[in-house]
């Protein structure tokens, strides 16, 4: 297949001060969870996108000095030189592809706890952690900024010694000290860094002038400047401020890299923006800088891509998340493979490794992270290892992908799925208020599996034990996924709840399914991710009057971990859904429900005419464990090897789902892996005279 010639646009060269980028696709600075941690698994995961066509791949944060320790979150480091070749590693195997690495030079000012090293944090003035932590920031003094600038000086040039082509100086988040200094918020100095814009915008300029006059030469230097901070007059905005920065600056840096803060701005997920949300914000700077402009908006569709650069708003395509779902989506576009390109469905699950300090995953790319260590690569996977013939049983996720990969290595693959339609949860869920992207997790699977003349699919096929004993195929992957359960077992109850047997106490599975809900509807949320809260949208926007009981203290808890904690606990609100927080049920009656604050215990009585729970799954595993029970059964129908994967395992994300289809396909037939060590370790080196 080839391009079509309406992108070859995208394909055009772009010039970035002394470097040259091959074509317009940008991967911009992005937290992968590894850093400095992980510095080989950095170096592959990025590796892969500069092999899939990206021109420009970039870091995560990478911290100049000691005095900016983001730990216990994984960030990359050039504290020194050893510093340097883990960095190398990453610069290296972005070369190899011809592509240009990027070096994100960060230090997080009012943003950093200095958990680890113990430095006092800095930051324009006196003042509490942006972080919210016990501990404030001190105020720099002008030795304090020389120090700063110097440590910035010293890293550009470790950069430079790592061989990377272009170096940022980064003001694109609240939690960076630039940004700091920019800020009325937090700066509030008196002296000629603070006060005006001109001054509070001096520090900008100067190490904007002094990484040009250190590493110039040889390399790119970029500026990330959030042009709005969604704040109005308050903060930084495309209108004010922002602008006036961008004047301010215009012809300094190389490239100029815009985008939103904070982090839940620049990375808002499907749920509450679509792709090319920052358009409307970003827009002005080409007309202010002839230097190349990139900008982010979670693109993954070709002609939005050309249309940003036709109408002049970008230079070049940026993107994190659309090059974890999809590191090879340039290539797939050159070669005009359209339909094969791995849409990011904008959950940011990606984001929530980030915050628990361990390598990032992908819903849409289970590789992601897995690239070094256990030596998956996203395109690519080991041809069958046998000609036995395998059976999928269940079309969610995790069935969709195993038959997929699995496929893809060339077994010969029967999927049955009981229902009329693939994709299991996904089907179901992306019916719910703003998850329509999610579907595309089913849609990308199902449309490669369409193209596979090795694989069958059978719908409305629900397969008993006796159906399966009687095919006899080579191995069985059993996916028959999860069913939340009525009876209110969760986290905060460990049994039944008294009145849970009722026929009106419901679960999500019947409001998928249309059943008849009586007011007022209490939703119970004992999960705490996204679904109570999306259920009690789903029916409050139907009309229903809808109570919503948490047995936390915010909405939709662990959501904080994908950026949309505040934006879900908003619209609940905003709404008018009535919120319970931090309370259990203790009984269901006819027409009310007893409540318990989990703090006091004190009793709270709610109206409900019917409820909703949102507590735990129960894995649908009969068919599994019936065939699991008698061996010589199997052995004498010819079935090798038995394995359930996905939620019929253990309920959990759709991401999971996906990963254990995938790996059990890449497993089948593949040399045994060690259950006691099942991937490589990046072991840390002893200093020798240890
Ligand atoms: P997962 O997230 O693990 O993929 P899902 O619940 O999304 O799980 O999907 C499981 C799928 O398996 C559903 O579409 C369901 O209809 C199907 N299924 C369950 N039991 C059987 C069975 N015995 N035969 C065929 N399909 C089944
Ligand atoms: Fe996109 Fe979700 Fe993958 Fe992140 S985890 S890249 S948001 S599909």
């Amino acid at each position: 297949m080839t391009r079509d010639p309406r992108f070859d646009v995208l394909f055009e060269p772009v010039q970035i001060g002394p470097v040259t980028a091959k074509n317009r696709f940008y991967q911009v600075p992005h937290c992968c969870g590894m850093g400095f941690n992980w510095p080989q698994s950095h170096a592959k995961m990025r590796e892969m996108k500069a092999e899939g066509g990206w021109a420009v791949v970039c870091t995560e944060e990478c911290m100049i000095h000691p005095s900016s320790d983001y730990s216990p979150e994984p960030q990359a480091r050039l504290w020194d030189d050893h510093d340097v070749k883990c960095l190398g590693l990453m610069v290296d195997a972005v070369h190899r592809h011809g592509a240009l690495a990027g070096v994100q030079l960060a230090h997080n000012g009012v943003g950093t706890q200095n958990l680890f090293t113990r430095m006092t944090p800095i930051g324009p003035s006196d003042q509490s952690s942006v972080i919210g932590t016990p501990g404030q920031t001190r105020g720099m003094s002008k030795r304090d900024i020389q120090e700063f600038r110097r440590w910035h000086r010293n890293a550009a040039l470790r950069a430079k010694q790592a061989d990377a082509d272009i170096i940022y100086v980064y003001a694109g988040h609240d939690s960076t000290l630039l940004m700091h200094f920019l800020s009325r918020r937090r700066n509030f100095r008196s002296d000629e860094y603070g006060g005006c814009l001109e001054n509070r915008a001096r520090l900008l300029r100067e190490v904007l002038e002094e990484t040009k006059d250190v590493v110039g030469d040889r390399c790119a230097v970029a500026i990330r400047l959030a042009v709005d901070e969604l704040q109005g007059s308050e903060g930084i905005s495309c209108e004010g401020e922002g602008r006036e920065i961008v004047e301010l600056l215009a012809e300094l840096p190389d490239l100029w890299d815009v985008n939103l803060s904070d982090w839940e701005n620049d990375s808002v997920s499907s749920r509450f923006g679509e792709e090319g949300w920052q358009e409307r914000y970003v827009a002005f700077v080409k007309q202010i800088t002839s230097k190349p402009v990139v900008g982010v908006g979670r693109f993954t569709s070709p002609d939005t891509m050309v249309s940003q650069i036709r109408r002049g708003v970008l230079d070049m395509i940026g993107a994190a998340r659309p090059s974890i779902a999809d590191p090879f989506l340039p290539e797939k576009i050159e070669q005009g493979r359209l339909d094969e390109i791995r849409e990011c469905i904008g959950c940011n699950i990606c984001v929530s490794g980030q915050h628990t300090f361990t390598p990032m995953r992908c819903t849409q790319n289970p590789s992601v992270g897995e690239e070094w260590r256990r030596g998956w690569h996203p395109e690519r996977i080991a041809p069958k290892g046998s000609d036995a013939t395998v059976l999928v049983i269940g079309a969610g996720p995790a069935g969709l992908e195993a038959t997929r990969a699995l496929g893809q290595r060339g077994y010969a693959v029967t999927l049955a799925e009981a229902g009329g339609k693939p994709g299991g949860r996904v089907t179901q869920e992306s019916r719910l208020p703003g998850l329509s992207a999610w579907a595309r997790a089913r849609d990308w699977r199902v449309g490669r599996i369409q193209e596979m003349a090795n694989v069958e699919v059978f719908l409305d096929s629900h397969l008993s034990t006796e159906d399966v004993l009687e095919y006899g195929f080579g191995h069985v992957v059993v996916a028959t996924g999860a069913r939340w359960r009525a009876d209110g077992v969760g986290v905060s109850n460990w049994q039944p709840i008294r009145g849970s047997d009722q026929a009106h106490v419901l679960t999500p599975e019947h409001i998928y399914a249309g059943a008849t809900i009586a007011d007022p509807v209490l939703v119970f949320d004992d999960d705490n991710f996204y679904l109570g809260a999306l259920v009690a949208e789903k029916l409050q926007g139907e009309g229903h009057a809808v109570t919503l009981v948490t047995t936390v203290s915010k909405v939709s808890s662990w959501t904080e971990n994908t950026l949309e904690q505040h934006r879900i606990q908003a619209r609940v609100l905003e709404l008018g859904i009535e919120v319970a927080t931090a309370h259990t049920i203790v009984q269901i009656h006819a027409d009310q429900v007893d409540c318990a604050c989990v703090y006091t215990n004190r009793p709270r009585t709610l109206p409900a005419g019917s409820v909703v729970m949102v507590t735990s799954r129960r894995p649908d595993n009969q068919l599994y464990l019936a065939l699991m029970e008698n061996p010589e059964k199997l052995t004498s129908a010819g079935i090798r090897s038995v394995s359930a994967i996905g939620d019929c395992s253990n309920p959990s994300t759709i991401a999971t789902a996906i990963y254990e289809g995938h790996r059990v396909a890449r497993e089948l037939d593949a040399a045994p892996v060690d259950p006691d060590m099942p991937f490589r370790r990046e072991q840390i080196a002893l200093a020798s005279s240890v």
